[in-house]
């Protein structure tokens, strides 16, 4: 499954946000024999439909979507000048799909910053300066070989304009996924490590938490990045309490959920992904499909007999079935759909397959 890499300066919070990440127990509950790497943290994305579905359809059980963030350890100043733990460091993050880094914008005397103060657009730069460099690594490695393909072959000058294009972009500062090449086809086999997508993590404190306008401040810095704000010590907080307790909590620091939440709903956003629903007297449950996917891609992921054996789709979108209050009374309604194999997926739909095996 698809993957965020955690990224960060030293002291910025990473370690404690993924504590509070992997020690969640609603996880826990609904994979009770799933194998972890210990630097890997499946986290459950809310979605409160399944608890609608579950009533409707009388399911004994939920089971969300989930979202893997991967614990990135390591240096990163200094990374792309590639020896042992800069080349690792940068190794699993190639392996990510995208990129999530935590910035401090807390403040607090006690922890130091490796760059003496708190500065968030800094510790950004400090972060794409490695990865720009690594990147125009790559590409000086491959442009000699390039320029010498489309020399003798001419369906190769895309790729060659491509890569001499990415490495003006990213001599000029600026990563590719900022400049919008995250998407080129051309670009691909060179697996460059700033078109992956990025997604913030603002650690802030209460007063930041707060303050709307100081936050689409730090939303502009990072765009068209997604950004979450959060307080990992309140997060790993959250995550020992009891449910009455934990809302007390919340409650007095002014946010409406748990951080954990937000960023679960953003990491699975940043990943290009959505899910569709389905239901039964046993489960209630959400499928995870990337944006864009079609009716048979999705059966797929239940079962790829289902992906071959696609006959059709039922589908009623989630507000629908709510208002008619079951399936065949949304059929009576009309609102229940029969999509064949080129339907494209919406986030929400309530699917009943057809198929063959
Ligand atoms: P890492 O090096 O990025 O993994 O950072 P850690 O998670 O180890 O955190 C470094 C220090 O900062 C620890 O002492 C944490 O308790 C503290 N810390 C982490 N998040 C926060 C926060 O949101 N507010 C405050 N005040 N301290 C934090």
């Amino acid at each position: 499954s698809l993957t965020l890499g955690i990224v960060g300066l030293p002291n910025v919070g990473k370690s404690t946000l993924f504590n509070a990440l992997t020690s969640n127990d609603a996880l826990a509950a609904n994979y009770p024999f799933a194998t972890i790497e210990p630097n890997v943290g499946v986290v459950p994305l809310p979605d409160s439909r399944l608890a609608t579905l579950a009533e409707l359809y009388g399911s004994e059980k939920l089971v969300p979507a989930t979202v893997s963030f991967v614990d990135i350890a390591g240096i990163v100043k200094g990374a792309s000048e590639g020896q042992g733990l800069g080349n690792k460091f940068l190794a699993n993050i190639r392996e990510a799909d995208a990129i999530c880094q935590v910035i401090r914008v807390f403040d607090d005397p006690d922890v130091v910053h490796v760059d003496g103060n708190v500065d968030p657009s800094s510790d950004i730069e400090t972060i794409n300066t490695e990865l720009i460099l690594a990147d125009l690594q790559t590409l000086d490695k491959a442009l000699p070989r390039l320029e010498k393909e489309a020399r003798t072959n001419k369906d190769k000058r895309p790729a060659l304009e491509a890569a001499n294009e990415a490495k003006a972009i990213l001599d000029g500062g600026t990563t590719l996924f900022t400049a919008k090449k995250a998407d080129v086809p051309e670009l691909r086999e060179l697996n460059l490590l700033t078109t992956k997508p990025f997604l913030y993590v603002f650690n802030a404190d209460e007063g930041v938490l707060s303050d709307d306008a100081r936050k689409q401040e730090l939303r502009d810095l990072v765009a068209p990045g997604d950004a979450v704000f959060l307080d990992a010590k309140v997060e790993s907080e959250l995550i020992e309490l009891d449910e009455e307790s934990a809302r007390e909590l919340l409650e007095s620091v002014g946010q409406p959920e748990p951080g954990l939440h937000a960023l679960a709903r953003a990491g699975f956003h940043t990943l290009g992904l959505q899910s569709y629903l389905t239901a039964g007297p046993k489960e209630a449950r959400a499928w995870t499909i990337p944006q864009g996917a079609t009716a048979p891609q999705a059966a797929g992921v239940i079962h790829t007999d289902f992906e071959r054996g696609f006959i059709k789709a039922e589908i009623v979108s989630f507000p629908d079935l709510v208002d008619a209050g079951s399936m065949s009374a949304a059929r009576s309604a009309g609102k229940v759909r029969m999509e064949g194999k080129d339907y494209v997926m919406t986030d929400g739909d309530v699917v009943e397959f057809r198929f063959n095996v």
